[in-house]
């Protein structure tokens, strides 16, 4: 049998290494990869726009591989569409002017009966407020490699780190801060994978491949980091099934009714799963948290520094990066929404609702680290032989 590096119960979770390789490579990653590319999952409603509220805008906006490709009036679901207002050139500030970056900042307002306009506690953008969005087709700016480094990457992550999230003293974080600290390291590592998965090898001829040093350097080195793209896997997994019967309730309706009927079928398939209930019924158990006697205020305090985070996104000078920063923020807001809307018994405190957006960006996130934990598996092994004989 392969010999496995990490093995056991994952830290603070109810499913082991092996079993989330496992139910990942059989059942949620086909499933996923499917379900991202339908017509509904595909098309996520964003603003781009670099208006940091933290310090001014850095000019890091026109790197090539940044630049994000929005969708051309004809492409997105009708249903997505009405009322459309445009907003003159001018506001094009992070657009390159490639022919397919054409934008089109057509807005949808409540045009989905069954989805709600709500807006998440845990987010700093105001989700019901629709002035400058933008739609972006998902699976024509994949998450890569885009040259974003430097002083304005590494505030972003000095600040979460620092201001938002510490780690704190091995052993002293409570585990709801620790929580919040695992998720955000956990995203870090997840984007950390899709960069060396997907990386500019050769400039010249615009060759794109793997680059395993990057991704031994950059999470494998720090087995920590690994275990904790694993939780953050787990945390996102137990919130989908949670959201079980409201996501299967959910409307799918793009118009592309083929499509749409498939959509619906692979919610099911994920959320109602014989093979993870069996393996991994609850993969995080949220109920053991908030039990000490300053329960809401620390809930209050950690909803102001995940804000805080969400904000910072707006922060992010490389428009991919920050569409993808956004999306998964909001994917991991709507997670901590579903799991932590409890009240002192853990009882949800009011009935879930979710928006449109937020279930996009929840299963988007879900793949996204579905993928990282699929590539960790694949092409680990020749990264920590490559360097560890070096
Ligand atoms: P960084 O990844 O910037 O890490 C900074 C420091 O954080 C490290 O030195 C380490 O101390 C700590 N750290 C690193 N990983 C972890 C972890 N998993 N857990 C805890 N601590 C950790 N670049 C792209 O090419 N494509 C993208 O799509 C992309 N998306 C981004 C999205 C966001 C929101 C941000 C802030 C940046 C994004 N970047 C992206 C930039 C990328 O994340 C790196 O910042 C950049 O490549 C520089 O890497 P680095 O080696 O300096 O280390």
């Amino acid at each position: 049998p392969e010999s496995r590096k990490y093995t056991g119960l994952v830290e603070d979770c109810c499913c082991d290494y092996e079993t989330v390789d496992a139910l990942n490579q059989e059942v949620l990653h086909p499933i996923l990869q499917e379900l991202v590319a339908t017509p509904f999952f595909r098309y996520f409603k964003v603003k781009l726009w670099c208006d940091c509220p933290f310090w001014p805008d850095d000019g890091m906006c026109r790197l090539r591989d940044c630049s994000v490709c929005e969708c051309p009036e004809n492409e997105f679901p009708e249903p997505f569409k009405k009322p459309f207002h445009r907003l003159s050139s001018d506001d094009l500030i992070c657009q390159e002017g490639k022919p397919q970056a054409t934008v089109d900042r057509t807005i949808d307002d409540k045009v989905f009966k069954a989805w709600v306009e709500i807006d998440n506690p845990w987010t700093y953008d105001d989700e019901t407020d629709n002035a400058g969005m933008t739609y972006v087709n998902l699976q024509l700016n994949p998450e890569r490699y885009t040259g974003y480094v430097g002083p304005s990457a590494r505030r972003i992550w000095d600040s979460i780190y620092k201001e938002n999230c510490p780690k704190g003293p091995p052993g002293e974080l409570c585990p709801e801060r620790r929580v919040l600290y695992k998720l955000i390291s956990g995203l870090h590592s997840s984007i950390s994978v899709h960069i060396a998965s997907d990386y500019l090898l050769d400039e010249v001829n615009n060759k794109w491949g793997q680059n395993l040093e990057l991704l031994y350097d950059r999470v494998l080195r720090n087995p920590e980091r690994v275990k904790n793209l694993y939780f953050t896997f787990l945390f996102v997994l137990r919130a989908v099934t949670k959201a079980s019967d409201y996501l299967e309730q959910a409307e799918y309706d793009t118009r592309h009714v083929t499509d749409d009927l498939r959509t619906q079928s692979l919610v099911r398939q994920l959320v109602y799963n014989p093979k993870l209930e069996s393996a991994c019924p609850v993969p995080f158990d949220e109920a053991k948290l908030w039990k000490g006697q300053n329960g809401p205020q620390l809930m209050q305090q950690i909803q102001k520094q995940f804000r805080n985070i969400s904000a910072l996104m707006d922060c992010v000078g490389c428009e991919k990066c920050r569409l993808w920063g956004k999306l998964q923020v909001l994917g991991l807001g709507t997670a901590l929404k579903i799991l932590f809307s409890v009240d002192g018994q853990n009882r949800l405190a009011e009935p879930l609702q979710l928006q449109r957006n937020e279930v996009i960006a929840l299963l988007n996130l879900l793949n996204r680290l579905s993928e990282s934990v699929t590539s960790v598996r694949e092409m680990g092994p020749a990264a920590e032989r490559l360097m560890e004989g070096r």
